[in-house]
């Protein structure tokens, strides 16, 4: 992989959906193990990294408590578990591909897997295991990016690379206005100002207030997440 990053440790968010087949079936072993390789060439450039994954493929705790027949809190719980079935499926593809990784799930699930605890997460990052962390934040009423924020905060990661459907923030949404422009690097204060959609309103304030780096990029290139921190596809930079 051509290019340098200006980062060592990288907490990447990933919505659930990029685990899933293009007709949306959950889980699609091909998609997983190439985001398995993925993350193996960005542990190849030196870079330590922790995965936050969301549980959209499976449950969103809103909507289905919108139908009216579950609780918000009890909805969440269910999203929260479908985060440890991706985070689960995850740690299988990186272990495949010969990286060694740990799921850790802020719901304690003893016999599936860790617990989440910041010093031993903290111990697997230094030795270079890749950390998967699961349920959330471990609360309802959050959301995965909010996770990925506190957990890229307190794991000191220099970064936190949300992955989405387009190469970064727009002026405008580009699937409705083609006149919209791609910022390349943009402050948090003025992603507020211009009232970008980066992170939901949680975890952007959080970001803002630990001063983070969030990347924004698309998962739709080969090799996405390892070229977005190289420097080698179009993404934006928010900065502090
Ligand atoms: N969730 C939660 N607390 C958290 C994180 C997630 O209750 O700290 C639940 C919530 O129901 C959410 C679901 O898990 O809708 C899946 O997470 P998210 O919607 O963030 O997934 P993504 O959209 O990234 O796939």
């Amino acid at each position: 992989m051509p290019g340098s990053t200006p980062f060592r440790r990288v907490l990447v968010k990933l919505s659930g959906e990029a685990l899933a087949a293009p007709d949306g079936y959950w889980l699609h072993p091909p998609t997983l193990a190439g985001l398995a390789e993925d993350i193996a060439a960005t542990i190849e450039q030196g870079m330590e990294i922790a995965i936050v994954v969301g549980g959209g493929n499976m449950i969103r705790g809103a909507r289905i408590s919108a139908a009216g027949w579950i609780d918000r809190a009890t909805g969440d719980s269910l999203g929260m578990m479908a985060t440890v079935m991706n985070s689960l499926a995850i740690e299988t593809a990186l272990n495949a591909a010969g990286v060694q990784a740990r799921t850790m799930s802020a719901v304690s699930m003893p016999t599936i897997c860790e617990t989440y605890a910041r010093q031993p997460a903290l111990h697997h990052l230094d030795k270079g295991q890749v950390v998967v962390l699961a349920g959330g934040t471990g609360n309802p009423y959050f959301t995965t990016d909010t996770a990925a924020v506190l957990r890229a905060a307190e794991l000191r990661c220099d970064a936190v690379l949300k992955a989405t459907q387009v190469d970064g923030v727009y002026s405008a949404d580009p699937k409705k206005d083609p006149t919209a422009t791609r910022y390349d690097r943009i402050t948090h204060d003025e992603a507020i100002a211009r009232d970008l959609k980066v992170m939901d309103t949680a975890a952007f304030a959080l970001a803002r207030e630990s001063r983070l780096s969030i990347v924004v990029g698309s998962m739709h290139a080969p090799s996405s997440i390892a070229a977005i921190l190289a420097g080698t596809v179009p993404c934006t930079h928010v900065v502090p």
